[in-house]
């Protein structure tokens, strides 16, 4: 009994964000959203998935912080 409440507990959140990306695909794509950041476009609007992963996984963030400060040297 408890355990198939478990179960139906972790498919609902399983389901709850159906067009999440991974960390590896946030990273894949980071210099792109880089990009439209420096260039003042609307990033979040253009790229909302790996904007919304960057937004709730503080690893990501991190990196594309850096990544950040890393492009604006070079501008
Ligand atoms: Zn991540």
């Amino acid at each position: 009994m408890q355990q198939a409440v478990l179960k139906k507990m972790m498919g609902a959140i399983a389901h709850t964000l159906p067009d999440e990306i991974g960390c590896d695909e946030c990273f894949a794509r980071s210099d792109q959203l880089a990009e439209l950041v420096l260039e003042g476009k609307p990033a979040a609007e253009l790229m909302p998935l790996v904007h919304a992963h960057l937004e709730r996984c503080p690893d990501c963030r991190e990196e594309f912080e850096a990544l950040l400060d890393a492009l604006r040297l070079t501008l």
